[in-house]
C-alpha cells in the first residue's frame, strides 16, 4: 500500500514519522475519515470543513488548501485502486525538539500530515445493515470538547471492547442521563414518523453523515427533533440507528438486551440508509 507522508507517496514500509511527534506523546492531532465508494469521494468539503474547524479550536494552522486536499485523496485512491473503502487523513502539532505541555511555535515546527487507504470491498452491503446492531449502554467517560475530533480515542476504543466482551456490537456513551453518542458513530432513535437525535453542542461530534442524513430526512418531509434522549426512551422506540461515514446509516436492533422492533431492522432507517447512499454516491467527487 502507498500512503501519503509530509508531501512524500510513500510505500507504508518506508512511511516514518517522528517519536517526538505530539500526536504520539499526548494525542494532540486531529483526523478525518473519508469513504469511498465506486472510487470516488463521499461528501469531501464536509470533511475538509470540519478538519479546518478542528485545527483552528486546537489554535493549530491548517496545512493545505482544500484542493490540495482532495488531489492527495485523489491520488491515493488511484494508487491503492480503491473501489470502495476508507482514506484516514491525520494532521499533528508535529515534533518539536522536546517533549513539552506548551504548544511549540507554529514557525518553527511543521504539522506532521499522514493519509492511509483501506479497502473494503462491498463496504455499502455490509451484514449489518441488513440484520442491525446490538448496542449497550455505558457511561459518558471523554473529555469535555468532543466537537474536535482528536486521535484521543482510548475511551471509546475500551468502550468499543466492553461492548465486545458484552457480545454486542457497539455501546451508546450515557451523561447526565441522556445518550450522547455512539463510540464512533452519532446516535438517532425513531418515535412513530420522528427521528430523535442529541442537538449539536461541544458534548458530540457533529457528525458529517448525521448532517447530511438530517438534511435529506427533512427534505423527504420526515419529522426530525434534535434533543437528548435516555436510554429508556430509546428502548420504547419504534426503530433506532446509527450514522458516521464508514457506517452510513446502519439500524440498531437491541439497546441492553431490550430488542426493538421486533429484533429486526425498521423501515425507516432502511429508507435512509438507501436514501443517503443513493444521494451521496450522486454528490461522490
Ligand atoms: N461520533 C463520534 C464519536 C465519531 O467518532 C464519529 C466518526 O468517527 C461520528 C460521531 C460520526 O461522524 P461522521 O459522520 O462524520 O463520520
Amino acid at each position: 500500500r502507498t500512503v501519503y507522508v509530509n508531501g512524500e507517496y510513500l510505500p507504508e514500509t518506508e512511511a516514518k514519522v517522528s517519536i517526538f511527534d505530539r500526536a504520539f506523546l499526548m494525542a494532540d492531532g486531529v483526523y478525518e475519515v473519508t469513504s469511498v465508494l465506486g472510487g470516488k469521494l463521499i461528501d469531501f468539503d464536509g470533511h475538509a470543513k470540519r478538519l479546518d474547524r478542528s485545527l483552528s479550536e486546537l489554535d493549530m494552522p491548517s496545512p493545505m488548501g482544500r484542493d490540495e486536499l482532495l488531489e492527495i485523496h485523489r491520488e491515493l485512491v488511484r494508487l491503492n485502486e480503491i473501489e470502495d473503502g476508507l482514506i484516514y487523513l491525520q494532521v499533528t502539532r508535529g515534533a518539536p525538539g522536546d517533549r513539552d505541555f506548551v504548544f511549540p511555535d507554529p514557525e518553527t515546527t511543521e504539522p506532521t500530515v499522514v493519509l492511509f487507504t483501506q479497502s473494503k470491498p462491498g463496504l455499502a452491503e455490509s451484514p449489518a445493515a441488513k440484520e442491525g446492531i446490538r448496542i449497550i449502554s455505558i457511561e459518558d467517560q471523554r473529555w469535555g470538547r468532543r466537537d474536535i475530533k482528536t486521535v484521543q480515542l482510548l475511551y471509546p476504543s475500551m468502550g468499543k471492547m466492553m461492548a465486545k466482551k458484552a457480545g454486542a456490537d457497539d455501546a451508546w456513551m450515557v451523561e447526565d442521563g441522556a445518550v450522547t453518542e455512539g463510540t464512533s458513530n452519532n446516535a438517532y432513535i425513531v418515535k412513530g414518523d420522528t427521528i430523535v437525535t442529541r442537538q449539536l453542542s461541544t458534548d458530540i461530534l457533529h457528525g458529517i453523515t448525521r448532517a447530511a442524513v438530517l438534511r435529506f430526512a427533512r427534505e423527504a418531509q420526515m419529522k426530525v427533533e434534535e434533543r437528548p434522549f435516555t436510554i429508556e426512551e430509546a428502548q420504547g422506540a419504534d426503530e433506532a440507528f446509527i450514522t458516521s461515514a464508514s457506517a452510513f446509516v446502519t439500524p440498531v436492533v437491541e439497546i441492553d438486551g431490550v430488542a426493538l422492533g421486533g429484533g429486526t431492522p425498521g423501515p425507516l432507517a432502511a429508507r435512509l440508509r438507501e436514501i443517503y447512499l443513493d444521494e451521496s454516491r450522486k454528490a461522490a467527487i
